[in-house]
């Protein structure tokens, strides 16, 4: 197969990178970055998540968030863990939903507090009460590529639940390495045998950079035919269940890669080094991500 001409970026910055940032960034200034990616052509983004406050606080304003936020440019995509998460959603006229699960026991009771199972049967009611109001949804799931706490994660325990995804109306699947510990031949591999048993489905790679291979990751995604790809400003992000957790890739890094390799992501880049100058005073500490940013 040859590789793609084009790919799609999904800002993540804005929920994943913010949610491991230790001061709430007032909305104000999130519909400030968000005007700057959208001025640097960033067309689909995870703007928040209906979260308990209690469990992220950063996030406490999705609702006063997603009624402020400018419509028509973004695609605004929010995360929910459960019904009532959904359910919030939907009274905030999101453009769609991203519901989550993790591929290993262990990380789904660290980060949801229940089993599997237990998930998916949850799950399967969001599915439907999306359905029943035609907002279109996605799936992440998690720790596909290994996981802290139970080391491996088999293909076909990823498989599994990317297929009930799917019968639920998934119009999309995304695979996260949610603490760094995929390889590239993992990630062939993995790719390779979900696309070979749902060819109609499009995936995406959620990557981070734990141990710094998160790019190589990537290319090995688009090479093994992914082209939707999550990426966060300025490289922030982390789990905050997870110690240490690293963050995404940087999104003008990815670009960066991409523009030089000819293959047209639609974003610009100077833009986007705005962008995470503006993410970089707003937050006051120095971002992860290396493209120079003159700051
Ligand atoms: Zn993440």
């Amino acid at each position: 197969m040859a590789a793609a001409r084009q790919v799609t970026i999904r800002e993540v910055a804005l929920r994943d990178g913010l949610q491991s940032e230790r001061e709430f960034v007032p909305t104000e200034k999130k519909l400030a970055v968000i005007d700057a990616l959208s001025q640097a052509g960033i067309q689909c983004m995870e703007t928040t998540s209906f979260v308990s406050p209690r469990a992220i606080p950063q996030l406490q304003d999705a609702a006063e968030l997603m009624s402020r936020v400018a419509r028509g440019n973004i695609i605004h995509e929010v995360l929910v863990p459960n019904l009532k998460g959904a359910q919030k959603a939907i009274v905030s006229n999101v453009d769609r939903v991203v519901v989550f699960i993790s591929a290993s026991e262990a990380h789904n009771q660290a980060n949801v507090g229940c089993s599997i199972g237990d998930s998916l049967a949850d799950l399967q009611t969001v599915y439907s009460l999306l359905k029943q109001h035609q907002v279109p949804a996605a799936g992440i799931i998690a720790v596909s590529f290994g996981c802290p706490y139970q080391g491996r994660v088999q293909k076909t325990d990823v498989l599994k639940i990317a297929q009930r995804f799917v019968d639920w109306g998934a119009d999309r699947v995304m695979l996260a390495d949610t603490t760094g510990m995929a390889s590239p031949a993992q990630i062939s591999e993995m790719i390779g045998y979900v696309q070979s048993h749902l060819p109609d489905v499009p995936l995406g790679l959620h990557l981070h950079n734990n141990r710094g291979v998160a790019m190589a990751n990537l290319y090995a995604g688009y090479l093994a035919g992914i082209t939707q790809f999550d990426t966060s400003l300025g490289g922030i992000g982390g789990c905050p269940n997870v110690p240490l957790a690293a963050g995404n890739l940087a999104t003008e890094d990815v670009v960066f890669m991409f523009e030089e390799m000819g293959v047209a992501t639609g974003l610009d880049l100077p833009g986007l080094i705005r962008a995470a100058q503006l993410l970089e005073k707003i937050l006051q500490h120095p971002l992860p991500g290396r493209s120079p940013t003159g700051s």
